[in-house]
């Protein structure tokens, strides 16, 4: 019996009449709702003690959703406990962790406070162009045009803001990642070269690829490809003109496929390399605006190989130039090979 309890995710507890456990399984322990005080009895966690002493009383059964201190580490422990109140005073508690669901909330909840401050920018600044606009139509023609293609920088600027501030969060884990397939290396940089050759040929830029063909990596493909044309955008946003992007593609030979983009830019200061993964950060805000970047570009790359069991890591020379390299799986993780494809389960010999 205690085996089958303890095979169970959630917690379970009984308590009797006097709060004392008569019956608590592994992850009622796990989860620090009964503990042992140095050589005394096991006892409940005291908000689990209110608890039933509450559902005693009323004799009804209660649900409720806390966030437990660990006594270790950390994040606190997210758990939803239902008690049910049982003959003799006792009362049944079972309770599932549920830490995952209320991590995800929490981000949402940072996210949205960093977000209202990053989105009042270019809302004031429309606010003003649009008045300025108004003003000049009838007294100043040639000004009037240039506010109105402010307005339409702005707007785009503000449009992309918006579209990068949604793939980021779902990218943080407020959707389950896509199941991972293999993804053809090829496909990404054909798919890449198609969607920055427009801002490359603004620049008389010239993208090239180079390396191994034929590579496979394992992951999702529309993420893989967010990720590279960041790269590639931002190697041409922070580069002069007429200067050349390379992007190469190797395997490492220890499970992983690399493939980094170099520039002949204006590089980054060492003070600067460690930050500039975070969301909103800029080295220089003043040029990341006018290029039209939102300071996400970098964190949502970062994001999408982390998700993938990857990484980004960037080198980089002041006036040389800066060269970021995406480092993936070639192979499904360990996790998920230790699955047989197909185990049947209880079927026929
Ligand atoms: P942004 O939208 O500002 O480009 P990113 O997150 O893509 O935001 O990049 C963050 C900052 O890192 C940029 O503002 C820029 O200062 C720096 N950066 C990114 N890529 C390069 C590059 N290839 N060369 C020089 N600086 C870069």
């Amino acid at each position: 019996m205690t085996d089958i309890l303890d095979a169970l995710q959630v917690g379970v507890l009984v308590l009797d009449g006097t709060d004392h456990p008569v019956l608590a399984n592994a992850a009622a322990r796990e989860m620090g709702l009964v503990r042992q005080r140095a050589g005394g009895p096991e006892e409940a966690h005291t908000i689990v003690r209110t608890l039933a002493g509450q559902v005693r009383r009323s004799g009804a059964t209660r649900v409720v959703e806390l966030d437990l201190p660990r006594l270790t580490y950390g994040e606190p422990l997210g758990v939803n406990v239902r008690a049910v109140p049982l003959d003799n005073g006792r009362v049944a508690i079972e309770a599932a962790d549920v830490t995952e669901a209320h991590r995800v909330a929490r981000v949402r909840r940072d996210f949205v406070a960093n977000v209202s401050h990053e989105l009042k920018t270019p809302v004031g600044a429309l606010q003003l162009l649009a008045e300025a606009l108004l003003d000049a139509t009838d007294k100043d023609p040639a000004a009037a045009i240039r506010f109105a293609e402010r307005i339409k920088h702005e707007s785009s600027r503000l449009g992309r803001l918006v579209s990068e501030l949604l793939e980021l969060s779902r990218l943080q884990g407020a959707e389950p990642l896509p199941e991972p397939e293999p993804v053809d290396v090829d496909k990404i940089t054909a798919e890449v070269l198609d969607r920055t050759k427009t801002p490359a040929s603004a620049k008389e830029m010239e993208v090239v690829f180079q390396g191994m063909r034929g590579l496979t990596v394992y992951g999702n493909e529309n993420q893989l490809v967010t990720a590279v044309v960041n790269l590639v955008e931002n190697a041409i946003a922070y580069s002069p003109e007429s200067t050349k992007v390379t992007v190469t593609t190797s395997a490492s030979g220890d499970g992983y496929v690399e493939i980094a983009v170099a520039d002949q830019g204006i590089g980054i200061e060492p003070r600067d390399l460690d930050r500039i993964f975070e969301r909103f950060y800029r080295a220089d805000r003043a040029r990341s605006r006018a290029t039209g970047g939102t300071g996400l570009g970098l964190a949502i790359v970062k994001h999408i190989s982390t998700n993938h069991g990857g990484r980004v890591t960037v080198e980089s020379t002041v006036g040389v130039g800066s060269t970021f390299t995406l480092r993936l799986p070639s192979r499904p993780s360990e996790a998920a090979l230790a699955l047989p494809p197909s185990v049947e389960i209880g079927g026929a010999p």
